[in-house]
């Protein structure tokens, strides 16, 4: 008897329980001595006979084989990953069956799966890709030309390439050629779940210099695609104030695709019909006057029908169907239908309150306007009271805090673009709220207006707000306004922490420095000075690095906005700066991360009101090939 055993990607605790027992039990094993961790070989019995058969041809292999079974000896053939990916199993197999010799296979991880948990990933994102082509290019073995990596290409989707790492040039050229684009994210691991397991993260149009620059050839996997990159709905910061200020300019559009801005309106009935195009007339007249909230804001108002009575305009798509290729771009999705309705159709794409769109639902005779989802940080509180004024209806909201008419953490947080870091703990503070408790608040930003009556705030010496000696008593919940990684780690279980986006990252670098290199001198320095990531607001360089890979990519992977300044800005910057005779020569300008990171909160003190000035936390770091400073400015919250 023959066992073909999958011996997993590597790390001796990734064979199955049942490979091991056959190990445990073989008197032969032939194991892959190339790609097999030869620890498993441990397991093996004594007197049990080992071949190694990365030195062995095929018919040598069988030899070993029969001459096992002629003495009535159970064989273990022991293949890398899964046998059925690239194992060449079937000739072995089909040898077999040519001599009665009884076989059977069990399965193993694939290195595959052991590249996914190094990458931390996930192959399958809905909207992403829903699909993994698993491939190689053609080396010494051909690959039928229908399988042409530029064909898989064409579809986008995500991509995982074994045996091909002696070939990035031809992999990247063939990838780009067929419609991936260039700075599609790469994964590249090696040696997955091994001692000495490495990754890499870069983008497509970097593969092959970070394979040679990092000397990979071979045991590796590279994997390709959108499911590697990160997909944040973004901070409404960047949305508004900085649309027409500075945006165009600096952010490339693939980004700004993520970008939810569009409000789509439903339908299904001749009046529903009706009132619908009559609020989006009125909508975008007041859009057009700039008279409507921020949270009314909309690039697009998209508006569909389903309804027999109105074969002409009637969708042939079903109501799931239409939210469905809507939603990744949807702020905000309206129904001019029954509740019922709404709730239904949304039901299955509902994620989380932190990313849903707002919905509202508004009868078909316009008397009411419910806000049904999202209804503070989607806005759907907001937009209730809008639609309201647009169609004479009477607007409907049942969260809590509203109808108390009291402070809500998540809706404050959003209004003053604080990042939330947990929506457990936010419950429970306006749970708190409701019950009448007070709620500390501890902030290293000033505050600009009254305290409402369920704030006490918290004295410690950054508190600049007035008054701040009131302690009355000790409220059982905290909301801690900062983004210094040291206070945010001194909380305790009921302090809420919401970060500001205060710092500002200027970033030099040489030509083609990896996205990694750039993360992780960003990370370093912002550590080392106790600024949370969360905490950044930008990054900045000069204009020559504007399409710099690694550090577009890095503005994109984390989702931040990037602002780049040509030499001439940079030079007309106030104040002291450590200088370079040669960045000077190359870019016209003598200091490029000091001057660009206070260039860009200078901007941001100019365009928002809710930032005041800005100072270094760190000058000038160099690492890797990669300069950094960062400076923290002032932030202004609002209550
Ligand atoms: N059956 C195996 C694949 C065998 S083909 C499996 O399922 O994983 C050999 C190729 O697999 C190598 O060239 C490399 O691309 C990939 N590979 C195998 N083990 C790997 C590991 N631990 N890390 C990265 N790639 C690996």
């Amino acid at each position: 008897m023959v066992h073909f055993v999958g011996a997993g990607p590597g790390a001796e605790d990734l064979i199955t329980i049942r490979g091991q027992k056959y190990l445990q039990t073989a008197d032969v094993i032939i194991y892959a001595g190339s790609l097999v961790n030869p620890a498993l070989l441990c397991y093996a019995k004594e007197g049990c006979q080992i071949y190694d058969s990365a030195k062995l041809c095929l018919e040598e292999v069988l030899a070993i084989i029969e001459q096992a079974e002629a003495g009535g000896l159970t064989t273990v053939r022991l293949h890398t990953g899964d046998p059925s990916v690239f194992g060449a199993i079937r000739e072995q197999m089909d040898a077999l069956k040519e001599k009665h010799i009884a076989y059977d296979l069990c399965p193993g991880v694939s290195s595959m799966f052991g590249a996914a948990a190094a990458l931390g990933c996930e192959y399958t994102l809905p909207d992403v890709s829903q699909s993994v082509i698993i491939t190689r290019a053609e080396g010494r073995t051909s690959v039928p030309e229908r399988e042409s990596l530029s064909s898989f290409a064409a579809h986008q989707a995500t991509m995982v390439l074994f045996l091909s790492s002696g070939m990035a040039d031809k992999v990247q050229a063939e990838l780009l050629e067929g419609g991936y684009r260039e700075d599609t994210p790469v994964g590249i691991v090696y040696k997955a779940t091994w001692p000495e397991e490495k990754t890499f993260r870069t983008t497509l149009g970097n593969l092959s210099t970070t394979m040679d620059r990092e000397g990979i050839t071979k045991t590796a996997l590279i994997i390709v695609g959108d499911v590697l990159g990160d997909r944040y709905e973004k901070s409404k910061l960047y949305d508004a104030g900085f649309s027409t200020e500075y945006r165009p300019a600096t952010v490339d559009s693939e980004s700004s695709d993520a970008q939810k801005d569009t409000i789509l309106m439903l339908a299904c009935s001749k009046h529903g019909y009706e009132l619908m195009l009559r609020a989006k007339y009125l909508w975008e007249e007041r859009l057009l006057g700039n008279n409507a909230p921020d949270d009314a804001y909309a690039k697009e108002i998209i508006c569909k029908v389903k309804c027999a009575d109105l074969p002409e305009e009637s969708d042939t798509r079903s109501m799931t169907e239409i939210v469905k290729a809507y939603i990744p771009k949807a702020k905000a999705i309206i129904f001019f239908t029954a509740t019922g309705i709404a709730v239904r159709t949304m039901a299955s794409f509902l994620k989380h309150k932190s990313v849903d769109p707002a919905v509202l639902a508004v009868d078909e005779m316009g008397k009411y306007c419910i806000s049904v989802l999202s209804g503070h940080v989607g806005g759907a509180n907001v937009l209730a009271q809008f639609v309201s004024g647009l169609t004479g209806a009477t607007p409907v909201v049942t969260t809590a805090t509203d109808l108390h008419d009291k402070f809500s953490v998540d809706s404050f947080a959003k209004k003053n673009g604080l990042v939330m870091t947990d929506w457990t703990l936010a419950k429970e503070v306006s749970a708190a709220v409701l019950r009448g408790e007070k709620i500390g608040i501890d902030t290293d930003c000033e505050i600009q207006s009254k305290l409402p009556d369920e704030l006490v705030l918290i004295k410690h010496e950054t508190n600049r707000a007035e008054g701040s000696e009131t302690r009355a008593q000790d409220p059982n919940y905290e909301v801690r306004i900062t983004a210094d990684m040291l206070r945010i780690y001194r909380k305790n279980e009921q302090t809420l922490v919401l970060v500001p986006k205060c710092y500002v990252v200027g970033v030099g670098c040489k030509s083609n420095t990896p996205e990694s290199a750039i993360y992780d001198a960003v990370k370093v320095c912002m550590d080392m000075y106790g600024a949370d990531m969360r905490g950044l607001a930008a990054v900045a360089s000069i204009d020559g690095k504007a399409e710099e890979p690694g550090l577009v990519a890095f503005c994109k992977n984390n989702e931040l906005p990037f602002m780049t300044y040509d030499a001439q800005t940079l030079n007309e910057i106030e104040g002291d700066y450590s200088k370079s005779q040669f960045v000077m020569d190359v870019m016209g300008v003598d200091n490029v991360c000091e001057r660009s990171a206070m260039a860009c909160a200078k901007t941001f003190e100019r365009v928002d009101a809710s930032y005041g000035q800005a100072e270094f936390i760190c000058r000038k770091t160099a690492m890797n090939g990669v300069t950094v400073s960062i400076v923290r400015m002032e932030r202004k919250i609002s209550l």
